[in-house]
């Protein structure tokens, strides 16, 4: 089933106990889609610069990534700059510039509008709400990620969108800055409000959290010994996430669980080098045997 993506596609300049990188690409929806493929078809909607080259381009080629709603316009692609200290959640952003995203109107092609499972990764909720209102019929899942700057400044237009939202993905700490609760099952509840039926709740090296009206199911993060950059890993798990439920005829609560877990397996992937590096490079049957692994780290019998 047709998965559509709108987000950032960037170049990032990284800076961890492990290295330091000065340009790579990345971006919100390079990630996502580069996970996401691995299960099913992307489409997706972004915008980069003139200094995005075929060399750029080449991450989403050979994958099933239909990049016709990415636009060129005339300045500088989206840049971020990040350092992460010994602790991998402990994230400075050093510099953002919006370059070609400052005036970025997402346009939807005809052939995407029909989209049945819309990840909408964290750009402007205004942004967010018009690639929506581009889509015909009602979507089967419509996921989310916004983070703390878009709840503060733009408070109004975020509820707006979470009205229409099924999935709302963001971390522990942006959780608690929406629902203004510290206790994390209560904040839950205070969501469920807005608008979401499923709350997912990113952790980090913790891992990740799903509360849903009736339960809670919670995946570890994979214990590595080396996470040399965790730029994309919240990407890279909602790109597995989604594109295994893309690829399932139904969303049942079973489907979902496994979702966590491949959603997870993404992730792990995505920390182990710098940027795309790994991620990029990942088998079908890498996949299956971390999905194994993660089965076997958390099996115990009562
Ligand atoms: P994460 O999965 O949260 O680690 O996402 C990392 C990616 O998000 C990086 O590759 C950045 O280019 C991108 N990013 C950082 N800040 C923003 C922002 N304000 N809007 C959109 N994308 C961003």
């Amino acid at each position: 089933m047709s998965l559509l993506v709108v987000g950032s596609v960037a170049f990032d300049a990284l800076e961890t106990p492990f290295g330091k990188v000065d340009r790579t690409l990345g971006g919100a929806a390079t990630y996502f889609s580069v996970a996401a493929s691995c299960f099913t078809p992307v489409n997706l909607v972004g915008v980069v610069g003139e200094d995005f080259t075929a060399q750029d381009e080449k991450v989403f080629q050979g994958r099933r990534i239909d990049i016709s709603g990415l636009e060129r316009a005339a300045g500088k692609t989206f840049f971020w700059a990040g350092r992460y200290g010994a602790d991998p959640n402990d994230r400075v952003t050093l510099v953002t510039e919006l370059n070609v995203f400052e005036t970025f109107r997402p346009r939807i092609p005809e052939r995407f509008r029909k989209s049945r499972n819309i990840f909408l990764a964290n750009i402007d909720p205004v942004l967010q709400r018009s690639v929506l209102e581009q889509i015909d019929g009602k979507p089967r899942i419509v996921a989310l990620d916004t983070m703390n700057y878009w709840i503060e400044k733009t408070p109004a237009e975020l509820r707006g969108i979470l009205r229409h939202t099924n999935i709302l993905m963001i971390n522990d700490a942006e959780t608690r800055m929406l629902a203004n609760e510290h206790n994390l099952l209560r904040a839950a509840r205070h969501i469920f409000k807005l608008g979401p039926k499923t709350l997912i709740i990113k952790r980090g090296e913790h891992g990740a959290l799903m509360v849903h009206k009736d339960w809670v199911f919670a995946v570890p993060a994979l214990p590595l010994e080396e996470v040399h950059d965790p730029t994309g890993a919240g990407d890279s798990f909602g790109g597995g996430f989604m594109g295994y439920l893309a690829s399932v005829p139904r969303v049942t609560d079973a489907a979902l669980r496994r979702a966590m877990v491949y959603g997870s397996v993404m992730g792990s992937f995505a920390v182990e080098r710098f940027g795309l590096e790994r991620l990029r490079r990942v088998t079908r049957k890498d996949i299956n045997a971390r999905a194994r692994h993660f089965a076997a780290l958390t099996q115990f019998e009562l």
